[in-house]
């Protein structure tokens, strides 16, 4: 089997865990892990793995888990958090109110908005991110997202996403930060031969994602489905976010938003969507039987008042669900162990009499959500879990601290419910991307700095 390894010759060893979750149905007490060239060779109680390793870390009082995935995300939104007038209006609204400065944004935004957007998510959590980034103003490209993650070591699948339908043909944008299809399609192929790794542990994936229904043109739809298959990679966009887009929908297509997808070839396994609120019965059902996934965005939707998904009628259906913090724009952190606890709480919300009905999910499953979930809506098979073949992608959070205490009857359930935490420690591939709560080989201040500039330069 091809596969890429971090740390090539080389043995990780974790001892005395308080609690080691696997995520395939164990949570293992004392647990250990060992881990050779990035891969996990096994994980049981510390007394029954090999007690001698390269790198030994002894974790007694923390809980351990697979490295958290973020299935949907704008890094580049970073620079324009709490915008002031975007703060307290729907979706179409908001995009209208920033569009205009998004349009500002040069390769330097981008390259420093998505690495500040990674370290912030990488802190909280996430070892795996995909970002949809559909805009591209002023010579930005895949490349510099690239360039800006360059060093971190996280997992980073990037979309080549897109936007063509502007304002003068009846889509939201304005015309100025459209693109031309040909030059898209031409781009997209680029970006898949310079930076997709299809092989296990990969580094690198790109992602064919078309903004929305009411951002790109049907035809741009369809082609970029069958230039996604033709090249073996996943294909991405919002849908059913809104009232409004579900208007836009009937209206321009003639049909919902799910129904519409189906017309285009956007259904299947290699299919996600991100939001997917305004479904009902029937679609959530098509979306199983097709094994469309989604991502899960509950702070955003709660942030722009889109409404609340169904998420336990799509387990029912067997609908693959991750969990996305969305851009920082509409959420407006990227913290991701949060987003795992608004998961929770947004779904009994959605459960509550009189608002809506489906099963209520667990602090275990809103974890699933955010791991195992994930990987799946990744389409990757070696991580999301703790166990021998996985890649070692893994974090680390010390239960001695204030917000836990009296919780440590059931620390699992208590990294969910109560106050979100930053992690004490991360790896990926067996290398350490977050020690002591600080991020390796990044210097957190001068990037804040950095991006606080280029945050007052871009918003004037
Ligand atoms: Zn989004």
């Amino acid at each position: 089997m091809n596969t890429v390894s971090l740390m090539p010759m080389s043995t990780l060893l974790i001892r005395n865990a308080h609690v080691l979750v696997t995520m395939d149905g164990r949570e293992i007490d004392n647990g250990g892990l060992y881990a050779r060239d990035g891969w996990i060779e096994n994980v049981g109680p510390t007394d029954d793995i090999p007690a001698v390793a390269d790198e030994m870390i002894d974790l007694s009082g923390h809980i351990v888990l697979p490295g958290l995935v973020n299935t949907h995300h704008h890094l580049y939104q970073t620079l324009t958090r709490a915008f002031p007038g975007a703060q307290d209006v729907g979706l179409f609204e908001w995009l209208r109110t920033l569009y205009p400065v998004w349009a500002r944004m040069t390769p330097d935004h981008v390259r420093t908005a998505t690495r500040l957007g990674l370290v912030e998510l990488a802190l909280s959590g996430a070892t795996t991110v995909f970002d949809h980034q559909y805009l591209w103003p002023n010579g930005a490209r895949i490349d510099d997202q690239f360039e800006g993650a360059d060093g971190l070591d996280m997992r980073f699948h990037v979309s080549r996403g897109s936007m063509s339908l502007g304002e003068s043909e009846g889509g939201l944008p304005p015309d100025s930060v459209v693109e031309d299809e040909g030059f898209i399609l031409d781009d997209t192929r680029r970006a898949i031969s310079e930076y997709h790794d299809a092989r296990r542990g990969a580094m690198r994936r790109v992602v064919v994602a078309p903004c929305s229904p009411f951002t790109v043109t049907p035809q741009l739809m369809a082609e970029s489905a069958v230039l996604a298959r033709d090249a073996g990679v996943r294909m991405h966009t919002h849908l059913a976010e809104t009232e409004d887009e579900e208007q836009f929908c009937l209206e321009n297509f003639g049909h919902r938003p799910v129904g519409y997808m189906e017309t285009l070839g956007w259904t299947g396994p290699d299919v996600w969507y991100a939001h997917s609120v305004h479904v009902g019965d029937d679609e959530v059902r098509r979306m199983g039987e097709a094994g469309t996934g989604m991502a899960h965005c509950p702070t955003s939707n709660m942030r722009l008042a889109s409404g609340l998904a169904p998420i336990g009628p799509y387990l029912a259906a067997g609908v693959p669900v991750g969990l996305g913090v969305d851009g920082s724009a509409s959420n407006d952190s990227s913290h991701l162990l949060a987003e795992v606890r608004q998961a929770l709480l947004l779904n009994r919300l959605a459960v509550s009499p009189g608002i809506g009905e489906g099963a209520q999910i667990t602090a275990r499953q809103a974890l699933e959500m955010a791991t195992v979930g994930g990987a799946r809506v990744l389409g990757r098979e070696d991580i999301g879990v703790l166990a021998p073949g996985y890649a070692a992608d893994l974090i680390a959070i010390d239960l001695n601290r204030v917000e836990f205490a009296g919780a440590l009857h059931d620390p699992v359930a208590a990294v969910v419910l109560c106050s979100p935490s930053a992690v004490d420690h991360a790896w990926v591939g067996g290398r350490p991307l977050v020690q002591n709560r600080e991020m390796v080989g990044v210097d957190t201040g001068r990037l804040i700095t950095r991006h606080n500039m280029l945050a007052r330069d871009l918003v004037g």
